[in-house]
Order: C-alpha cells, then structure tokens, then sequence
C-alpha cells in the first residue's frame, strides 16, 4: 500500500524524501487563489520520482454552485489544473463535492456537476482523472453525506470520475467510519484515495480540522481499518510538518504492512 502526505509546493519530492512518503499530494497554485498553474521547473524530475503524485484543486473551485461568477471559472480552473497535473503525471486531482447557497435546491448542484464532466469531455476530457473528496459541513453540500453522494453519482455516474474518501471529513460530516468503505463503494463502486486524518472535533461537528492520527476525536484504529477495507493508496494531511506527518506514516505502515 502506498502511503504519504500532502506537503508544501516548492520541494515535493525533498517533502517526500523527508517523510519517506510513497505518495505525495500537492497544490499547483496558491489554494485560496483563482490562478491557473505555472509550468514546474521539477516536472522532469517528478514524472520520473518513484512518488505517486496527486494535486489538490484551489478551494476556491466549487462548480455546484448556482452563482454562475463562481460556476463557470471553477470549471475552468478544474480543467487547467488537470491540464498542470497531467504535465506531472498525477494519478489524480482532487476536488472537493462544492455546495448551493442556503435555501437553494441541491439537486441543481448534482446536474452543475454533470454539466461540468460535459464540459470536460467536449474539452477532449479531463487529462487527469478527477477524484471527488467527501467534504465535512454545511447542510447544503453534494458529498457531505453519503445519500447527497449517492444522488451525485446518479448525475455523474455515466462519467469516468473517481472519489477521494477523507476520514476526517466524513467523521466531522456524520457518517459512520466503521462501514464507509462498503457503503461507499456501492454508490461509486471505487475508492481511489484515502486522505487518513485524525479530526480535532466531535463525531458530526461539521468542522473540517484535521488532527494527527493519535491525537483528536477519532480511535485511530478505525483509520487504520478504513485504509484497509479501502486498499487504496493513501495521503495524510496531518499537522506537525516531516515529524509529525512521518509519525503518522509510520503509524500506518506498522498496522496496514509496507
Ligand atoms: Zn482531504
């Protein structure tokens, strides 16, 4: 099983070496920023890296909304960030599921998504596989809960579109840990990354803090089972920089084997 972190964009393989991270996930562009990714002085050098890349989406994308000034630029910057994370052989871009506004009707956010992969695909498709992530609040999100993210899928589902389960997230968001891999998989049929995140709130808070995986809210045994059930490749975004990320890599490693 391939396990490591998200780390900071200037040195992602020296943040990989330092961690002795397999996987490595990173942002193209100031997250919080509109920006379309710059071509990377590395890109020969990670395209030849023993490290699987994934590259997280800004935050700023969410291309369910029904306010066509956030819309229609988030599925642009989707498609140009799968355009950079292609140029580095990622594995996969993760996004996460978006929201309408309070008040609005949800099932207009699940046809913008599908909207959005037609988009893509009149674009000749998205270059690298866009992997969906499970977000933790709101009451108006498309992958919060896992019936929103059954409904998302009966829009998108004719799409090749992966998903990305985020154990913080769905813990914060309500949803058992203990049987998420199997009730995932029989809306989506796939999981294809785990982010593997303690939580520094209660079950259901809705809150998205991440905590390391022996600290916080959540028995890190029921992490541990999750990345089993699931056997997908694993990223931890975990606080504490090379030591405190390692430590939880090697948490990992110990129980699921290397
Ligand atoms: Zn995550």
């Amino acid at each position: 099983m391939r396990i490591g972190a998200h780390v900071d964009s200037t040195d992602p393989l020296g943040e990989a070496a330092a961690r002795g991270a397999e996987t490595v996930q990173f942002f193209l562009t100031d997250p919080q920023a509109w920006k379309d990714p710059e071509p990377r002085a590395d890109a020969d050098a990670v395209l030849a890296a023993d490290v699987d890349v994934y590259i997280h989406a800004p935050y700023r994308i969410n291309v369910a909304t029904l306010n066509n000034r956030i819309r229609i630029p988030s599925r642009k910057l989707l498609l140009t960030h799968a355009q950079g994370a292609a140029a580095l052989g990622a594995k996969g871009l993760i996004v996460h599921g978006g929201h309408v506004g309070s008040g609005e009707d949800v099932a207009v956010g699940f046809d913008n998504w599908r909207k959005t992969f037609e988009y893509g695909a009149k674009a000749g498709g998205f270059p690298t596989p866009i992997l969906i992530e499970n977000t933790a609040g709101g009451d108006n999100a498309c992958a919060r809960r896992f019936d929103a993210l059954a409904r998302l899928w009966e829009a998108i589902g004719d799409y090749e579109v992966g998903f990305c389960l985020d154990t913080c997230h769905a813990f914060a968001a309500g949803e058992d840990l203990l049987d998420a891999v199997d009730r995932i998989k029989a809306i989506t049929g796939r999981i294809d990354l785990i982010h593997a995140n303690g939580s520094k709130d209660p079950f259901d808070s809705g809150r998205d803090r991440h905590d390391n995986l022996g600290a916080g809210t959540i028995d890190p045994e029921l992490i541990v089972a999750v990345v089993r059930a699931a056997g997908a490749p694993v990223v931890v975004e975990t606080p504490g920089g090379v030591e405190g990320q390692g430590a939880d890599i090697e948490f990992l490693r110990d129980r699921v084997g290397r």
